[in-house]
């Protein structure tokens, strides 16, 4: 890997091994089996939805396409 570091090492998919609700929004339910984003931070890991995990995606491609162009502008 050299000096590569993955910018998303935090965030994995997963699936929910119970009921319980996305840390996006308290009326999000995960049922067992769902499939979830899920987030760590230090030693918590947070949980969303497929909605809520598909909106950070794209909001987060944006931002990356934002930044590319940063980087690659001409100072
Ligand atoms: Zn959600």
């Amino acid at each position: 890997m050299g000096s590569q570091r993955s910018l998303l090492k935090s965030l994995t998919a997963g699936v929910a091994g119970k009921k319980h609700y996305c840390k996006g929004n308290k009326r999000h339910v995960l049922l067992k089996g769902d499939r979830i984003l899920v987030i760590k931070i230090e030693r918590d890991s947070f949980h969303y939805c497929l909605d809520c995990g598909l909106k950070f995606i794209a909001t987060a491609r944006k931002d990356l396409a934002a930044l590319e162009t940063d980087l690659l502008a001409t100072p």
